[in-house]
């Protein structure tokens, strides 16, 4: 009989996807199904948005203390990304992967990738789905960025940009789930969740 992922846990759902496209609403929808679903809190630069609550949206830390973390070794990965640094705490996601839950990660297309090769290489023992998650439409995407009201326009527009290149990645993931309702693609993800669960690895 084929073996399941030998001296792996649970798994690792590495969701990306440009500024604006609502990930973090679709990313609280799917939590919410599910108490085995575990959000990885990164730490940032990034000052706080009005929103927003230390240790449960990010880490909001200092330069110094990034740099600090980052020599210890405790990222799995970081990166910086529209001008701030963001990194992925390494013991977290081991923690819940070891209690044998999932572990949802939101991460730019650079961490994934990053996040990618660290499993291939065996940094992190877990299975790992890779799913970028878009926008309708670039106009829609440019609506909900203004609609935001938390940027103004000079950065809505750099975020936009950043966005159009950030789609030309998306052949990189596993699958590719278009947010044109929230619920929706909540539920096209627990629909993948599920699947990948039962993926027989065959190494
Ligand atoms: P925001 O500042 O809007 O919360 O996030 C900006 C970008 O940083 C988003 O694309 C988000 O997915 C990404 N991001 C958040 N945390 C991390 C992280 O730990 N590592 C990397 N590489 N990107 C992150």
């Amino acid at each position: 009989m084929p073996k399941k992922a030998k001296g792996k846990h649970g798994l690792l759902v590495v969701i990306s996807g440009p500024s604006g496209v609502g990930k973090s609403t679709v990313v609280k929808k799917l939590l919410s199904s599910n108490p085995k679903l575990k959000l990885s809190i990164s730490a940032t630069t990034r000052p706080p948005r009005p929103n927003e609550t230390h240790n449960k949206d990010y880490q909001f830390v200092t330069e110094e203390e990034f740099f600090d973390r980052e020599k210890k070794g405790m990222f799995l990965e970081w990166a910086q990304v529209h001008g701030y640094y963001y990194g992925t705490s390494k013991s977290f996601i081991e923690d819940q992967l070891l209690k044998n839950n999932i572990v949802v990660s939101e991460v730019d297309v650079q961490g994934a990738a990053s996040i990618k090769e660290a499993v291939s290489l065996g940094h992190v023992k877990t299975s790992a789905v890779f799913i970028f998650l878009i926008p309708p439409s670039v106009d829609i995407l440019a609506f909900r960025l203004r609609r935001r009201k938390t940027e103004n326009e000079e950065v809505v527009n750099y975020r936009l940009r950043a966005a159009i290149a950030e789609l030309q990645v998306m052949e990189k993931y596993d699958y590719i789930v278009v947010n044109d309702k929230v619920d929706t693609a909540s539920e096209k993800i627990k629909a993948i969740i599920n699947v990948e669960k039962e993926r027989v690895l065959l190494n």
